[in-house]
């Protein structure tokens, strides 16, 4: 089935259609998917061009105005079933993940429980109210606020979570009413082709959910410049979320951006440390560091900097290096391009006087993509990593003396997706919470995303939140209605 597959991922798969190598609007072109692992090409996958992009929209638009106006239990259904299908592949779902992602399986495997249970979420939020009542202002009146579907949604997804960020985005805009455009990382199209596979079997009529692979430029330069794209739903980096909110000017689309993130992570003086230890090693090193929340800079009191140092590093020593499939604690970088990345924070960070405490380099013995989990000290704020995203496994840790001053330097930046904040003292926790502008603060503890919680970022971080009730807020607009009785 796949075209020159240079493994034999079908025949680990207990169900070989999963592993499919075209989308819905296929073209002439191919695109490899190599296992970041290995650097093997996993499928070649056909691409599609601005014809199927636009087909793609068509057979979206065609598929609105039956899919909104189904019942919304009808609807809830088909979601139900998408939800229990994707738990029912599982174990496949994860080793196609691992195998163009990299991450470890016990990791992917969680990944396909987190997405499935936004599927279910808006599920179970088509059938909650979608109509408002209004306390009239004027005599004999009659007000109402009713929530409609927009129309046809544009989801544009990144490599690092394959399956979560197009769950996330398509079931709130399938639960409002709208049908969709996904198009995936074309780094990990195969996930994305696998969820396309289980929503036809689901049973989402014809135009109601379409998988487009190929150039994204192309791609979504088509749904942007479409007006009948009425939303458009991106999570990736700033970079490209700035170039795709000019694109989506013309055409003025409803825009939800999940964008770049640089998090803080404050230890304060009076905090558990052992706790703050562990929970920072899942803050910067799950999905291999490649996570939006991923901790970036760790903001520690100096009275337990040394200390803190000490044991952090040694946690991070101990931390496993390996292939997915190995389920080790860190697999590989997606691209060479994050590993030049890593390379260079940890570089221009020692020139700036850090101190490399653990880690630094490639594990040439494993191979390109993978990097050793890295711990600088005495990182200086003018350093790059102190800047930028990383995304990947290097900690950068800097003493700081006072509340205000950390307030201030976490704050520093164009980013606003998510802190973490140690301490087992309430007002602290209760000013710092007040005072760090963040989409979401996390305090001594790091997971704290899912379903029920309206997701997202201030400033530069993004627009909008996904997840909660709040998710379905760019797939719907708000219609008054005033009824004169008089
Ligand atoms: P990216 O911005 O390079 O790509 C994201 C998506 O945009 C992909 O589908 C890609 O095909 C598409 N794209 C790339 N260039 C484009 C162009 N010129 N025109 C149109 N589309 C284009 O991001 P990435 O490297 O895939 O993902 C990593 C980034 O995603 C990080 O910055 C990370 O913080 C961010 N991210 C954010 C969240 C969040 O919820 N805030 C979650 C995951 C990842």
């Amino acid at each position: 089935m796949l075209d020159d597959p240079k493994t034999d991922l079908d025949s680990q798969l207990s169900d070989p259609e999963l592993f499919s190598n075209t989308g819905d609007f296929a073209g002439d072109g191919r695109l490899a998917v190599r296992d970041p692992a290995t650097g093997d090409i996993v499928a070649k996958v056909t691409m599609s061009d601005a014809t199927g992009a636009r087909a793609a929209v068509d057979a979206a638009q065609a598929g609105f105005a039956g899919w909104s106006g189904m019942l919304p239990q009808d609807r809830a259904a088909i979601l139900h079933r998408w939800h229990d299908l994707i738990i029912a592949a599982k174990e496949d779902l994860a080793r196609i993940m691992v195998a163009e992602q990299g991450k470890p399986i016990s990791e992917a495997r969680g990944e396909i429980d987190y997405a499935a249970s936004f599927v279910q979420f808006y599920a179970e939020e088509a059938l909650r109210p979608n109509i408002e009542g209004v306390t009239s202002h004027l005599p004999d009146a009659e007000m109402e606020l009713w929530r409609e579907p927009v129309g046809v949604a544009a989801l544009i997804t990144p490599w690092n979570f394959p399956c979560a960020m197009i769950t996330r985005k398509a079931a709130a805009a399938l639960g409002a009413g709208c049908t969709v455009v996904v198009h995936p990382s074309a780094e990990t199209p195969l996930s994305a082709l696998a969820l396309g596979v289980l929503a036809r079997r689901a049973g989402f009529p014809d135009g109601v959910y379409n998988t487009v692979i190929g150039d994204a430029a192309t791609i979504v330069g088509e749904w942007t410049a479409d007006k009948r794209v009425r939303a458009l739903s991106f999570t990736g980096s700033t970079e490209v979320g700035r170039l795709l909110y000019r694109q989506s000017a013309d055409t003025v689309k409803r825009l939800v951006m999940e964008l770049g993130g640089h998090a803080p992570f404050i230890v304060f003086q009076r905090a558990d440390l052992d706790r703050a230890v562990a929970e920072g090693i899942k803050a910067k090193f799950a999905t291999s560091g490649q996570d939006c929340l991923g901790a970036n800079r760790f903001y520690i009191h100096r009275e337990i900097y040394d200390e803190f140092c000490a044991r952090f590093t040694k946690a991070v020593e101990a931390l496993s290096l390996g292939r997915g499939m190995e389920d080790p604690d860190i697999g590989p970088l997606i691209h060479d391009r994050q590993i030049e990345k890593q390379k260079a924070h940890v570089q221009n960070a020692v020139d700036k006087g850090a101190r490399l405490l653990t880690g630094g380099a490639v594990d040439e013995g494993l191979g390109p993509l993978f990097f050793r989990p890295t711990v600088l000290a005495d990182v200086p704020d003018d350093a790059a990593i102190m800047r930028e995203e990383t995304f990947g496994p290097v900690a950068a840790l800097t003493p700081f003396d006072s509340e205000e001053e950390v307030y201030a330097r976490a704050n520093d930046s164009e980013y606003g997706l998510v802190a973490y904040v140690h301490s087992l003292d309430p007002r602290r926790i209760y000013r710092a919470t007040r005072a760090l502008q963040y989409g979401m603060v996390a305090v001594n503890r790091t997971k704290v995303t899912g379903a029920p919680i309206p997701f997202g970022g201030m400033k530069q971080s993004g627009i909008g939140r996904e997840g909660a009730r709040q998710g379905l807020e760019a797939f719907t607009e708000i219609k008054y209605v005033c009824r004169d009785w008089g």
